[in-house]
């Protein structure tokens, strides 16, 4: 088998780009720097991994390729909801609108591993993955050529944009390598820029705990006070730093109908969004991305974005909340009223405070509570 038919093979299964790279990466030092910094929180599967990261035969042993693949997922913006103002309508990360992109990619991956293995009549071995073992993915994606590393750290294809998932093969089949791509970001900082919280070091630095999808996603327990304004509407994740690419121009929507965005977000906002069950939670979100957040990570969020809001109309939503079993969710309903104001909302602080028992809730509703 030829890197050409192998590409081939897999640019038939509808992956936009399809290079073939080394088994060791070349930013690992670098990685190894980013973890010592903290700048990871408490992503702490990244560090407890570290070393897994070194080199792609410690995923499989004997490793001589590793194929990576790019798949597009921006889709055609869906209309907003019906809702009461825009400050109402959740705002979504592009790559989150649609089915989780762990299972739509993981087929075309797991057909190329089982093409490698019986082209080879056995004799080689392939594994996949996508985001789902430990290895430098935008490392072997920029030492193939399927992109550059950007300002904003994620990978920028002059075709694609920066749209697009990254899945890999790692295989026992010696490939002969492609040639990386040159960097275009040039003297542009529109990314670094464009970032709500400042969460950019420096360029080609990440901050994780500054930014706002590991906020919303990856941070489990209460989002830090100096950032819930910078937050916005945003319910699940922020594209902000990608938006800004110009690179994106170029960018042609996918037609991976489960990247298409799913009927909700043309229906639901966020104060339908506040009132959902963990059953409805469980139906709704089946097979999304959002699924990660859980109910209590997801009505976290908008909260923050309801106080953002400053909508009145938010305050009955809020003050139910104020009772939800989760006292992540009563605490954001909490500061989220202390941002709205009003009689209503200071009584339901007060009335609340003499029946909360979580410490955490009760300082939430005193400075909530506070002029
Ligand atoms: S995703 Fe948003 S918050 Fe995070 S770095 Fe990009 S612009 Fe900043
Ligand atoms: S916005 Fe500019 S600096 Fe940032 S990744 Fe795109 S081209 Fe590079």
């Amino acid at each position: 088998m030829t890197p050409d038919e192998l590409k081939t093979y897999a640019q038939n299964l509808g992956f936009d780009e399809v290079r073939i790279a080394g088994p060791s990466p070349k930013t690992w030092g670098r990685f190894s720097e980013w973890l010592k910094n903290g700048f990871h929180g408490e992503m702490r599967y990244l560090a407890d991994r570290a070393e897994e990261r070194r080199s792609a035969s410690r995923l499989l042993e004997s490793a001589r390729s590793v194929i990576v693949a790019a798949k597009r997922y921006t889709a055609v913006d869906p209309p907003s909801p019906p809702s009461l103002n825009e400050a109402l309508t959740p705002a979504v990360s592009r790559y989150a609108w649609g089915d989780d992109y762990h299972d739509v990619v993981a087929g075309g991956l797991k057909k190329i591993a089982a093409y490698i293995e019986d082209q080879s009549g056995g004799r080689s071995q392939a594994r996949w993955c996508v985001d789902t073992a430990p290895i430098l993915e935008k490392d072997f994606a920029a030492q193939s050529g399927v992109g550059w590393v950007g300002k904003h750290t994620n990978i920028l294809n002059r075709r694609l944009g920066n749209w697009f998932f990254l899945g890999v093969v790692i295989t026992t089949l010696d490939l002969k390598p492609d040639a990386p791509a040159s960097n275009h970001c040039g003297s542009c900082t529109r990314c670094l820029d464009a970032c709500p919280t400042r969460a950019f070091p420096a360029p080609y630095v990440l901050d994780a705990r500054r930014c706002i999808s590991y906020l919303t996603i990856e941070l489990k327990g209460p989002i830090p006070r100096e950032f819930r304004k910078a937050i916005g509407r945003r319910i699940f994740g922020c594209d902000d730093c990608l938006q800004a690419c110009p690179w994106n121009r170029f960018a042609i929507p996918a037609q991976e109908a489960g990247f298409f965005p799913r009927p909700w977000l043309q229906t639901d906002d966020l104060i339908q969004l506040m009132r959902i069950t963990e059953e409805q939670f469980r139906i709704q979100f089946k097979g999304s991305p959002i699924k990660r957040a859980k109910r209590r990570g997801l009505l976290r969020n908008a909260a923050v974005a309801l106080g953002n809001s400053r909508d009145p109309r938010a305050v009955p939503v809020l003050v139910e909340k104020l009772d939800d079993a989760e006292p992540l969710i009563r605490g954001h309903a909490a500061w989220a009223l202390g941002e709205i104001g009003g009689d209503q909302a200071r009584k339901a602080l007060t009335l609340g405070l003499e029946k909360e028992k979580d410490g955490w809730v009760q300082d939430e509703i005193q400075e909530a509570l506070l002029p």
